[in-house]
């Protein structure tokens, strides 16, 4: 070993550590900390906050007054500092890595979306403050709805929707209120093409609506004969993704809207994919009545685990009549002012989809994203979405299956022919990829694919960053061919976590903690 002149070696042992164990005696691997649950490291006697013990005050519980602890965990603040900051080193986020989870577009989120989105006019606001005192957030509302509604080209927008999915129930309410004004209640049917995201029948089912698929061709798209043997007097409309879940541009889709018109449907249009279009095609050109817009995935602004999102809605001429409330106007002395009272509408809101009006730090965001782009620049974040995941499919056909010829939107599908007779399988692929630092691609879905893999890299990420990726893809590729299947049925080695009984924690959640070997939650 090379020591310097104070006697300090100057590089590792060469020797040192070849056969040991990954396993360590704390549970941390270098120093990335274990972490056990704040049940585990909290102690009941300990509280990080010492406040003198109230005296003098007549006990108002009527006789209900807790008979012992309940058990809340305490920690001294350094200890809940650390617990947490602990946590957060474990989630995976767009800020840590590529993030290729498909149909989710996890684009970067520009630091000057955050600034503007915490000026104290936007983050301080209260939705019950008179409306002359939040002016600017009522024009950051209204020029948002400009930008979405000449985006889209379509008339109207209720932006109060809270997700996607609560776009698509605004939407398809506002259908089924087109539909009963017209006296058509029995149009209670939805067509759905079986590539389509769960949220749409879900959706559909639970306005009422039944739910009829239709298939696909050979070559992904919407099967159209079938969708015509579909159509009829009874029919609502049809939910149809553009560009879909297959990555695929739907190119019959003014033929698909004048069919379903015709046949006296609407035709919802699932805007989540708006990404690879924004700029290039306006949806409300195409015959669309209703889509929701993700802002969180089209203008980025964080989001994942479920939260937080927004999911405007814009309908056509013939639904915004029914568009929900509250609704955002200019009044005659020039103030911008919430409509929040049908008798104060123009035509028949249906109704209103949340207590207040959305989510203003998404729409802050948004607005903030459309802005510092422009027209432009926004035109290219969708260009460049599409060339990024052509890119991606170039690179990777000759190792990994297309799921269909040709090239591809903004994101990439594969299916699992390429790992035919190798033991491995869509899901091993997926837990190595983590081994390699890379968050897997969305698996398994769109259901139209055997064993599908659909990669979305977004604009936001660098050629050489994609290089990477795809560098990493083809070794893992290659060595699946190879036979090194151990290398998959293993992984992931590096995960805090190895492989959990995902059917059993969707099936029978457990959301109490109980301590080991209890049979019921801690009382
Ligand atoms: C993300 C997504 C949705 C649902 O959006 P949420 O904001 O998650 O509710 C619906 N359809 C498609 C195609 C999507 O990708």
């Amino acid at each position: 070993m090379t020591m310097n002149t104070i006697g300090r070696p100057t590089a590792p042992d060469a020797n040192a550590g070849a056969s040991v164990s990954e396993e360590t005696f704390s549970g941390s691997k270098g120093l990335a900390q274990a972490e056990p649950l704040i049940f585990e490291r909290g102690r009941t006697d300990v509280t990080g906050v010492d406040l003198p013990a109230p005296s003098g005050r007549a006990d108002r519980l009527g006789g209900l007054k807790r008979q012992k602890s309940c058990g809340l965990p305490g920690l001294a603040e350094p200890e809940a500092l650390r617990h947490y900051v602990r946590l957060s080193q474990k989630n995976y986020a767009i800020d840590l890595g590529l993030y290729p989870l498909g149909s989710c577009t996890m684009k970067h989120n520009p630091r000057l979306n955050e600034r503007v989105a915490r000026l104290p006019g936007f983050a301080d606001v209260h939705p019950l403050q008179p409306e002359e005192t939040v002016q600017g957030a009522l024009a950051v509302m209204d020029e948002l709805a400009h930008w979405l509604t000449t985006l889209t080209g379509m008339p109207a927008v209720a932006l109060s929707p809270k997700a996607g999915a609560h776009g698509e129930l605004c939407g398809m309410l506002a259908i089924r209120a087109a539909l009963d004004a017209r006296g058509e209640t029995k149009r209670r049917r939805v067509l759905v093409p079986d590539s389509a995201h769960g949220t749409n029948p879900a959706t559909a089912v639970q306005c009422g609506f039944t739910v009829e698929e239709i298939g696909h061709t050979a070559d992904g798209r919407v099967d159209l004969d079938d969708l015509k043997s579909k159509l009829g007097d009874d029919l609502a409309g049809i939910m149809l993704t553009n560009p879909s879940t297959c990555g695929l541009f739907e190119r019959e889709i003014i033929q698909i809207a004048d069919l379903i018109h015709e046949a006296g449907g609407y035709f919802y249009c699932d805007g989540a994919n708006f990404n690879a279009i924004m700029g290039r095609v306006r949806p409300g050109d195409l015959g669309v009545d209703a889509m929701h817009i993700n802002l969180h995935k089209t203008f980025s602004t964080p989001h994942g685990g479920g939260g937080p999102g927004a999911g405007p809605t814009v309908f056509s001429e013939a639904l915004a009549p029914y568009a929900p409330l509250p609704r955002v106007t200019r009044g005659a002395d020039g103030a911008l002012q919430f409509i929040e009272e049908d008798d104060d509408a123009e035509g028949a809101p249906f109704g209103r989809l949340c207590a207040f009006h959305g989510q203003m730090g998404m729409f802050t965001r948004a607005l903030t994203y459309m802005l510092s782009h422009g027209a432009d620049g926004l035109r290219q974040a969708a260009e460049d979405a599409v060339l990024n995941a052509n890119y991606l499919l170039a690179r990777l056909r000759h190792v990994m299956t297309p799921a269909f010829e040709g090239t591809c939107m903004h994101e990439a599908l594969f299916d699992d022919r390429f790992l035919k007779g190798t033991g491995v399988e869509t899901l091993d692929f997926a837990k190595a990829m983590i081994d390699e630092g890379y968050h897997p691609m969305t698996m398994y879905f769109p259901l139209v694919v055997h064993g599908a893999l659909l990669i979305e890299p977004t604009e936001t990420e660098s050629k050489q960053g994609l290089d990477r990726f795809a560098d990493t893809l083809i070794d893992l590729a290659e060595g699946a061919k190879a036979g090194d299947a151990a290398r998959f049925k293993s992984a992931p080695r590096f995960a805090p976590m190895k492989r959990l009984d995902e059917t059993q924690a969707a099936r029978k959640p457990v959301l109490a903690w109980r301590p080991a070997g209890a049979e019921t939650a801690q009382s």
